[in-house]
């Protein structure tokens, strides 16, 4: 049922398109939001969303709009480079809670490398810590 199902309204990142929870915004327009992931995998962990769209997941979204997302996805993941100098990118988006959905509002993860370093767990561990995570959003919108 998570793959095909009814998008609830009241899902946390429907909750912060509102408004009604907050989140570390690294950069919106009109259609796309981007934050950073508060259970980071990686320094600079960030999601990004389409704001309009009642998709849980990729096969539920619109083709537009689905461009629109993977146009803000790379403009935050050449951000990510320029401020954090990473060694690699990787660019992930899980579809139903058995492929590792934990959230169902179709988001997309830029999750940066560092050689010799570890991911840590999926959506899992301990919350980062804010003050972090407000200084790496400034240095990603910094090199928007
Ligand atoms: P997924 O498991 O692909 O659905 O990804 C959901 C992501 O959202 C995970 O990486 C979580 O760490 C992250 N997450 C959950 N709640 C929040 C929140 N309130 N703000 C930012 N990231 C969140």
């Amino acid at each position: 049922m998570s793959l095909n199902g009814q998008y609830d309204d009241d899902n946390i990142f429907a909750k912060i398109i509102r408004g009604e929870m907050p989140c570390v915004k690294v950069y919106e327009d009109e259609h796309t939001l981007a934050f950073m992931d508060v259970f980071p995998q990686s320094e600079g962990h960030t999601l990004v969303i389409p704001k309009n769209e009642k998709a849980r997941n990729l096969l539920e979204v619109g083709p537009k709009a689905l461009g629109r997302l993977i146009g803000t996805v790379q403009r935050i993941s050449r951000a990510v480079n320029t401020a954090l100098s990473p060694d690699g990118i990787v660019v992930t988006q899980f579809n139903g809670a058995p492929a590792g959905q934990t959230v169902f509002h179709l988001h997309m993860h830029i999750i940066p490398r560092y050689e010799g370093t570890t991911l840590g767990g999926h959506a899992s561990g301990e919350m980062a810590d804010m003050d972090k995570l407000n200084v790496l959003a400034e240095k990603i919108k910094t090199a928007l």
